[in-house]
């Protein structure tokens, strides 16, 4: 059974100061990042040792970037969130422009889908970026030439950058999706919704 934070909180406030000290060095026991929260708690209101606070710092960090690896390999093993293909998903930037009378509305969001539904959606998107980005002077002369620069000579970065844009995608929405990576259909659905969002 996982104890809730509070839980948690109340358990460790009992604890002797070297005992607190002990769980905060000890690199090689597996701790979650509730009970991490907590000795930093601890710890700065103890004034103890201000060193286990960086300890636990990396120990924050490698459980965050092991949290991020497992769910990327998930959500890359996932089928086409768009057309249903097992083909290797992959994430990339969208960038549109719709233009009125002055203004130009620039809008940025990510597209996580395979291979093909992506060309599919990237050139879908530019053409309505061409139609209607051009309709205000700062759509025809800054963000339609930007968008149609993205699209043909951003393609080749954007393996690395893929990788990132997904790391980064899953660090902003960790909670969320490390409670229901278990579930396929509804990251399916979660995916999908974020790739329509804004449209
Ligand atoms: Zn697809």
């Amino acid at each position: 059974m996982r104890l809730s934070i509070e839980e948690i909180r109340e358990h460790y406030k009992k604890f002797p100061n070297h005992k607190i000290e002990q769980i905060a060095e000890n690199k090689d026991a597996k701790v979650s990042e509730e009970v991490l929260i907590v000795l930093i708690e601890e710890i700065k209101k103890r004034n103890l040792n201000p060193e286990l606070l960086s300890n636990i710092k990396t120990e924050f960090k490698t459980i965050r970037k092991n949290k991020i690896a497992g769910v990327r390999t998930i959500i890359e093993s996932l089928s086409c969130p768009e057309c249903g293909s097992n083909n290797k998903l992959q994430a990339v930037e969208i960038n549109e422009t719709t233009s009125m009378l002055l203004l130009s509305k620039h809008n940025k969001r990510l597209y996580i889908a395979c291979e093909k539904c992506i060309k599919k959606e990237k050139k879908s998107v530019l053409f309505k970026n061409i139609i209607l980005g051009i309709w205000s002077l700062q759509g025809l002369i800054y963000y339609t030439p930007l968008n149609l620069y993205i699209f043909f000579c951003g393609l080749k970065t954007e393996d690395k950058k893929g990788t990132e844009l997904l790391n980064n995608y899953i660090f902003e929405n960790i909670e969320k999706l490390a409670e229901i990576c278990d579930d396929k259909a509804e990251l399916l659905h979660i995916i999908q919704k974020g790739n329509h969002f804004n449209k």
